[in-house]
């Protein structure tokens, strides 16, 4: 009696140890393949899932289904073992009354599967209901969302959005446990059936001297060795059933088709030239068209060349950026860098040669070493200050009282709009790519800050190729092509000049969008 128990606990928290080794190294595995699985999805499955749904079934979800995955095995295990010794043991003891204590088991386990399903629809809600709170955090509680609620006096709305939403969760809480133990009432009321039972049929047959009192009393203590593991049983399989609901949710994100992955056999370019063709490329965001996005594109950017995307906003030229650093495959046609087709082309090497400069600039929140690091994390000390002096922002860094250990807020929101371009320039440099898709900025800087940005834009595309989407004159003024989109089509190619001469949309674009900003620098007399 002693040394039994001792025993005993000393296994139990070997078990424990064991058991949360396996229950946390699946759910370690679960998350990182679910991250890994997201981060190789396109652009397309981000702008079509609420950020916070994806942090919710990351965390919370993986979270959740812990308790079944850590204790559901040992139960089954021990349990199974427990039940099994018992039921050999009674039975050698008296066979009939061992039938009349299972005949109650059915009681036990005929409701888990309804139970089951009840606390599985109210997980999933659950569930459900948190990557929404998940969703206002994000939104209402980042910088730009809180810049958002302020400048619009939201916040009454947004408490009572955040209020709603955790209410919902707290009453399907409540509804959750209530649902166990109306169950657990019901079990406990089969688990006192049985004695009762064994009481009044041993006792006749104890009475009459068929069996002594001794074997009721063992057979009856028996009896709890046998009711509570089958109640345990009974309960890991509503656990199992409950946590199917949220296994899906997880499972929906471990099963999503890799959109954008590798080849088999990728192709690797060592010495690219940086040149770029789009072959008859349509698109349309829904994967399959028409109607289509961009349609029927053809054009070439020679190793070197600049060529600036003008348009009416709306006629595709994002997109156009897009298909060129393989964001989005074309649903028709191709896209070659260097003359393979991007689907062949390893995607390590596609984005070491390609960089995308775009107006909103993101920077991480770590140093501005760290950030700029990013593009090549063996850079040392003296190459980041070359960048930085060709991004004509260096003395901006050393100006900071920690230089390049500045920390820099999330999305870099310490520094000015020009100088988190010019470091994001930096970036570009240190990575020293063959192709540079530019999006300038459409919102005018100060024009010390303009000179600036031109300069270094001028010193990071000197000898890459470039695929701009322009605003500035001085931008179509230098290209060497200028392809003109409309509603997803290109309608006119040519030079500036040549352009011009047609007196087509160009030159409409061009009166309307880059002869104001430019006469505002330069008036002219009269
Ligand atoms: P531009 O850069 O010339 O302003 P875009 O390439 O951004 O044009 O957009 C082209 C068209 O595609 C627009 O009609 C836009 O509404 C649509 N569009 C852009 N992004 C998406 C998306 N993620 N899903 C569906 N449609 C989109």
């Amino acid at each position: 009696m002693i040394g039994a128990p001792v025993l005993a606990s000393l296994i139990g928290v070997w078990q424990s140890y064991l058991a949360t080794l396996m229950g946390q190294g699946v759910m370690h595995e679960i998350r990182v393949d679910m991250f890994d699985r997201l981060l190789r999805q396109s652009l397309r499955f981000f702008t079509n899932t609420k950020s916070g749904e994806i942090v919710s079934r990351l965390q919370n979800d993986v979270g959740s289904v812990q308790g079944v995955v850590t204790g559901t095995m040992v139960n089954l295990v021990s349990n199974v073992l427990v039940v099994a010794s018992t039921l050999f043991v009674i039975f050698r003891i008296d066979w009939r009354l061992s039938f009349v204590s299972i005949a109650v088991l059915p009681f036990f386990i005929l409701p888990t599967r309804r139970v089951g399903q009840m606390r599985g629809k109210i997980a999933t809600a659950t569930q459900e209901k948190m990557s929404e709170i998940a969703n206002v955090i994000q939104e209402a509680l980042s910088v730009s969302g809180y810049l958002l609620v302020r400048l619009f006096g939201a916040q009454s709305y947004e408490r009572q959005r955040f209020r709603e939403k955790s209410q919902a969760v707290r009453d399907l809480q409540v509804r959750q446990g209530t649902v166990g133990r109306w169950f657990l009432a019901f079990i406990m009321l089969f688990a006192s059936v049985g004695p009762a039972l064994i009481y009044w049929i041993g006792g006749h047959e104890a009475i009459g001297g068929a069996i002594s009192i001794g074997t009721i009393v063992a057979f009856v203590g028996y009896l709890g060795r046998l009711y509570m593991p089958c109640t345990a049983l009974v309960n890991a399989h509503v656990d199992v059933l409950s946590a199917g609901a949220v296994f899906r949710r997880i499972f929906d994100y471990l099963d999503l088709p890799v959109e954008i992955a590798d080849p088999e056999h990728p192709k690797r370019i060592a010495a690219p030239r940086g040149a770029l063709a789009f072959e008859n490329v349509s698109m349309s965001y829904s994967g399959e068209g028409p109607p289509w996005t961009v349609e029927d594109l053809s054009f070439e950017i020679a190793p070197g060349q600049m060529v600036a995307l003008v348009g009416p906003s709306g006629s595709g030229k994002t997109t156009v950026t897009y298909l060129a650093t393989r964001l989005y495959d074309p649903t028709r046609g191709r896209v070659r860098f260097d003359g393979i087709d991007l689907r062949e082309l390893a995607l390590g090497d596609l984005s070491r040669w390609t960089a995308k400069v775009t107006q909103e600039t993101t920077l991480f929140h770590a140093t501005i070493a760290e950030n700029l690091r990013y593009a090549r994390p063996d850079a040392a000390r003296e190459e980041l200050e070359r960048a930085c002096s060709i991004a004509q922002v260096l003395d901006v860094v050393t100006a900071l009282p920690q230089g390049f250990d500045t920390l820099v807020g999330e999305r870099g929101y310490k520094l000015s709009g020009g100088e988190r371009q010019r470091l994001a320039l930096a970036r570009v440099v240190l990575r020293d790519p063959r192709l540079l898709i530019l999006d300038e900025a459409t919102s005018a800087l100060d024009s010390r800050s303009e000179a600036l940005i031109r300069e270094a834009l001028e010193a990071v595309l000197a000898g890459r190729s470039s695929l701009v989407i322009a605003h500035r004159l001085s931008t179509v003024l230098s290209a060497g092509l200028i392809l003109v989109m409309d509603r997803g089509r290109i309608v006119e190619r040519g030079t500036h000049a040549r352009l011009l001469d047609r007196g087509g949309l160009y030159t409409r674009l061009y009166e309307e969008q880059f002869l104001p900003g430019e006469a505002a620098v330069e008036p002219t007399a009269g």
